[in-house]
């Protein structure tokens, strides 16, 4: 019998008081005697929780099986079943509130590791076998444009490519990988396994057109009259949202994406670039969710002597994933919840010298069961700051839905399109990940990518019939 309340397996990490000053990965993956040993309590429930806790329905119980028996290319090839890419997603979902909530090991003590040995899995795998041609069905020289490289475009352009399709994927960056480029630092998602997915593009025929806008550069009309049959938008929420408080327009504040953009894509923290990004003394940053999280933890290793992070609800509320907010609390970012800005002060010469916010309590609960925030009488109080990050959220670029007017969205700029195919207003135009949902999660887009795949093939079978 199992002994229900055993802890999971630790997963060894950086001294937090040498990582908050590089960018080298934070976690460092289970041992294959850790990993056997944390399969081993999984109980293997018939009727699978969770699984069904996961957005694309990964064989949890099967994979997890399969590395018990030491079988580790088999628990690779039983995830990748469902998607295709665990080194990601075993780094980056939130486990906690998706498969390993379901867990029943969870009920009396700690949820099976899910993520750990999914990542494990894939670590395992990309170790043993370098980068091969993969297996693909054979051409049919049916062309199909792909916009956007995030991991729905990545996973819709991997998908279809395998299914013979002749895939042109179009990225405005110079590189491709989207927010797992630009947003996510290299702590947390080494650039590696980005590279790795786009070999397996390259070995699967796929023609890679970066620094390519389309919307600017080419319309949908001129890809249709090019000769692409079909089109996949995936061009994600990149629009940054701000407060509208007085001295947002001051230098020394950044909106998080362009924050991250200059430290993760150009490269600011390798003094290999020249990239310019203000030196900061200390730095607030304002928000809840992993882009917070990124924007503090990349602050702070790019020299900061503190970082404050500003959060208007309570921890509880925080929608950023609990082992990114661990592990800045580790590095010794300074949480400030219940608190909200009203103003960035200026020092005089037009540069930030710090964040004014009120205080907050918690009321009842909204139409949507989160609690409202409101605002203490008195409260205020000013954090000498040089720095200011805003991290409120982004909404889907509106360059595209501009470009082509038929093209329906609904009031947040979001794509709209039937959700069994992903179709949009437009014939043989199809949408997906944040450009459809809003900002949302790596595995949700790789689901959308997943899908399109399947329903650009029916469709262009069916034409062709
Ligand atoms: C800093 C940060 C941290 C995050 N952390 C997590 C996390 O830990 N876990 C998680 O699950 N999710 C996380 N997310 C959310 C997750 O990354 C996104 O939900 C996901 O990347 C969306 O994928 P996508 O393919 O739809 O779009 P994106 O990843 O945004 O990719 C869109 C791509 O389209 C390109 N593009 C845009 N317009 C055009 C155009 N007109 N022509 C050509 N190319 C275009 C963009 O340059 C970009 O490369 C995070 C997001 C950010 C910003």
């Amino acid at each position: 019998m199992a002994d229900m309340t055993s802890p999971r397996t630790s997963m060894p990490e950086r001294d937090p008081r040498l990582r908050r000053r590089t960018f080298e990965e934070v976690s460092l993956g289970y041992t294959e005697e850790m990993a056997v040993a944390e399969a081993n309590r999984c109980l293997q429930c018939k009727h699978a929780p969770c699984t069904a806790g996961c957005p694309v329905n990964v064989r949890i119980p099967e994979f997890i099986a399969k590395i018990a028996a030491r079988d580790f290319e088999g628990a690779y090839q039983a995830i990748t079943q469902t998607h295709g890419a665990p080194a990601i997603t075993g780094r980056v979902c939130p486990q906690e509130t998706q498969c390993e909530a379901k867990c029943v090991r969870g009920i009396k003590s700690e949820p099976v590791a899910i993520g750990r040995l999914e990542r494990f899995a894939a670590d395992w795998h990309m170790a043993q076998k370098p980068a091969f041609a993969l297996p693909k069905l054979p051409a049919n020289y049916t062309h199909v444009a792909v916009v956007g490289s995030g991991p729905a475009g990545l996973t819709c352009a991997h998908d279809l490519a395998q299914l013979g399709y002749a895939v042109t994927l179009f990225e405005s960056f110079h590189t491709v990988g989207g927010v797992l480029v630009y947003g996510i630092p290299e702590f947390r998602l080494p650039k590696t396994i980005i590279r790795r997915a786009e070999a397996d593009l390259r070995s699967l025929g796929v023609q890679i057109k970066t620094n390519t806008v389309v919307g600017r550069v080419v319309t949908l009309d001129e890809l249709m009259e090019e000769g692409y049959r079909a089109i996949f938008l995936s061009t994600g929420a990149g629009l940054p949202k701000f407060m509208n408080i007085s001295g947002e327009g001051l230098a020394g504040v950044y909106s998080a994406n362009e924050y991250l953009t200059r430290v993760n894509l150009m490269h600011a923290w390798n003094p290999d670039y020249e990239t310019p990004l203000i030196k900061s003394r200390s730095v607030a940053v304002v928000g809840g969710g992993n882009v917070a999280m990124d924007a503090a933890r990349c602050a702070m290793r790019m020299g900061a002597d503190e970082v404050h992070l500003i959060y208007r609800r309570s921890e509880a509320e925080m929608p950023a994933r609990a082992e990114e907010v661990h592990h800045a609390k580790e590095e010794g970012i300074q949480f400030h919840f219940l608190s909200n800005p009203v103003a960035v002060t200026n020092n005089g010469s037009g540069h930030a010298s710090g964040l004014t916010c009120v205080k907050m309590e918690l009321g009842e609960a909204d139409s949507s069961g989160r609690r409202t925030a409101r605002t203490l009488e008195d409260s205020e109080f000013t954090l000498k700051v040089d720095t200011v990050i805003m991290a409120l959220g982004t909404s889907p670029n509106p360059l595209i839905r501009m470009a082509d007017p038929n093209l329906n969205v609904d009031r947040k700029g979001c794509i709209i399109v039937d959700e069994q195919t992903l179709h949009t207003s437009r014939e043989g135009v199809y949408a997906g990940g944040d450009a459809v949902t809003g900002a949302a999660t790596v595995i949700l887009a790789m689901g959308a990518g997943k899908l399109a795949a399947q329903s650009i093939a029916r469709a262009l079978e069916t034409q062709s019939d």
